[in-house]
């Protein structure tokens, strides 16, 4: 998606061990009309899929997957890092987290993950996949079918994406990055 491409050679930045940080438009100050866009782009892209329900992590994953269930009308249900003592019907998975360097968990609760649920899943970045692999956990566990994942961000040299290709599973990522090697961001035409 063009606009994002040139937002991220404008104001992404490198940092070591392939980290992208695009604080000043997703993951710390949010342009909505960028991401409104990109919401666009998601519900363009997944048009001819027959989606219920959009489902991400909080909480960079909050904001364009609130957008896209807008757009669709559709309820969106985040899961949680903190397990809510209050939580009913509770479902957990574990999750790595590379940028953090350790495990952690994310619970959903089976009130709003139900069979047969059609989920779309909306995230900000894909690197390894780990949070990915967590969701397809939590969804089977659900019983609900996962019928897409997209992707603001997706880092092609840490092959998440090959990994949900492979398994079959619909992936859309609306800018995808070949490289951060020696600090320069090439980004796939
Ligand atoms: P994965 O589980 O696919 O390895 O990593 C995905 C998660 O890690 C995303 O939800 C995102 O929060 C975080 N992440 C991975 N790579 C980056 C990155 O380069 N920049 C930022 N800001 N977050 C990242």
């Amino acid at each position: 998606m063009k606009a994002l491409k040139e937002r991220i050679l404008r104001d992404g930045k490198c940092f070591e061990g392939g980290i992208l940080k695009v604080d000043n438009f997703i993951n710390h100050q949010m342009d909505p009309v960028l991401m409104k866009s990109m919401a666009v782009e998601f519900v363009r892209r997944f048009a001819s899929t027959d989606i219920n329900k959009v489902m991400t992590i909080e909480a960079s994953g909050i904001a364009p997957a609130i957008m896209v269930g807008y757009l669709l009308e559709l309820p969106v249900v985040f899961a949680k890092k903190k397990r809510p003592s209050t939580m009913e019907n509770m479902l957990t998975t574990m999750v790595y987290s590379f940028t953090k360097d350790r495990s952690y968990e994310v619970c959903v609760s089976r009130d709003y993950l139900c069979p047969g649920d059609r989920v779309l899943f909306i995230d900000d970045f894909l690197a390894n996949g780990n949070a990915a692999k967590g969701v397809i956990d939590l969804v089977q566990q659900a019983g609900a079918e996962l019928v897409g994942m997209g992707f603001l961000i997706e880092k092609a040299f840490q092959h998440g994406g090959d990994y949900l290709r492979q398994q079959g599973i619909h992936v859309e990522s609306l800018a995808i990055i070949e490289s951060l090697e020696n600090c320069e961001i090439k980004i796939r035409e």
